[in-house]
């Protein structure tokens, strides 16, 4: 099928990533760019062959032929920029946090449905074959009943990335929103379960200024499996990955928590230990097919809208435990 996307954010992720992924699927083209500045949106659209740019939105939106949005603009930006993609009338693929608020997650996402059209989270690790092998690991009851998991996200935030993150709260900076909040959508995949409950900590560590650049926090969920998560900004040689271990066996995924399609999954068992094999293609392009294919008519998007406001609400809860020092409930505003 044939897809032309608007980009909504002169962004590293769409530079890296998005672009890309859009352009290997078929018929796939990223027509026009827009950002808050003229010089940026101009300089970008040159450096990625991008054949239109702007600064006006709503001109944007009414260029014929754009079907589908994707707003990769900073984390406060996302609702105004959602909601007028979608009374415009166009599908959305929209950046985590989804907002800087559930309440404002929870609008763009019953706007959509309103309005009919397909609006998805760009989680990407649940795009990732490795991941995906895991969650079918469990599933099939390879480690026989849950008890508990381990998510390691304790990385470098690399020079590139170091500013709003690290400084600047109105932006929705802080290693809460950046990674906390896929950490929340990962173990939703996993266990298939919502979170109901958690404790946490947060610090800054070394980088940031205002904002958590760390946090280790502590969930449960209704079945009783203990979650821990460690999130950080300053962890240059820590390591990513997350463990799984149930009362039949334990999943290593080691090297996983990233945006390659990298790293090992190791699975024992009273039987002893087996590597998982899993397919190793690219995890953005994962994604934008399978959002394509919803608007096509052709099953969900990897993560929806409910998703998006599922792990925003467990990523808010753990940010007011830890500011709070007290266990919270997690509020998932009606979804
Ligand atoms: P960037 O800082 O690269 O871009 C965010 C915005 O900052 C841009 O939209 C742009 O605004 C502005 N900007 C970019 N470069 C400059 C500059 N040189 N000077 C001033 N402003 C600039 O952010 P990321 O790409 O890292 O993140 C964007 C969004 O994507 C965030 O919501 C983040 O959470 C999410 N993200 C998701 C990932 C995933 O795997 N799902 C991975 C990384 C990020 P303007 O739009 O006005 O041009």
């Amino acid at each position: 099928m044939v897809v032309k996307w608007l980009l909504v954010g002169a962004s590293t992720i769409a530079a890296e990533y998005m672009i890309w992924a859009m352009r290997a699927l078929p018929g796939g083209s990223v027509a026009q760019v827009t950002s808050g500045s003229a010089a940026r949106a101009a300089d970008f659209a040159a450096r990625y062959q991008i054949p239109a740019w702007g600064t006006d939105l709503d001109a944007a939106l009414a260029a014929p032929g754009i079907e589908a949005v994707y707003v990769s603009s900073t984390n406060e930006k996302h609702h105004a920029q959602a909601m007028a993609a979608i009374a415009a009338g166009k599908h959305v693929l929209c950046e985590k946090p989804l907002g800087m608020s559930l309440a404002e997650a929870g609008e763009m996402v019953r706007a959509a449905e309103a309005r009919g059209v397909v609006f998805a989270t760009n989680h990407h690790l649940r795009c990732a074959g490795s991941h995906r092998a895991i969650r079918a690991a469990v599933a099939q009851g390879r480690i026989g009943r849950v008890l508990s998991m381990r998510v390691h996200h304790a990385v470098h935030l690399p020079p590139h990335l170091q500013g709003w993150r690290l400084n600047d709260p109105a932006a929705g900076g802080g290693v809460i929103p950046d990674i906390t909040v896929h950490d929340a959508d990962t173990v939703r995949f996993h266990l298939g379960e919502d979170p109901v409950e958690v404790v946490a900590q947060m610090t800054q560590s070394g980088l940031g200024q205002g904002v958590e650049d760390s946090c280790m926090s502590v969930w449960s969920t209704p079945s009783g499996v203990q979650v821990f998560a460690h999130d950080s900004f300053t962890h240059r040689f820590a390591g990513c990955g997350l463990e799984i271990h149930g009362t039949e066996g334990s999943i290593f995924g080691r090297g996983i928590m990233t945006q390659k399609p990298v790293g090992e999954i190791e699975l024992v068992t009273a039987a002893g230990r087996e590597r998982v094999p899993y397919s190793n293609y690219d995890l953005y392009t994962q994604g934008v097919a399978d959002f394509e294919a919803a608007v096509a008519g052709r099953g969900r998007p990897a993560a929806d809208g409910a998703d998006g406001v599922k792990s925003l609400a467990i990523a808010l809860a753990v940010r007011e435990a830890a500011r709070s020092g007290t266990r919270q409930r997690i509020d998932y505003g009606g979804f």
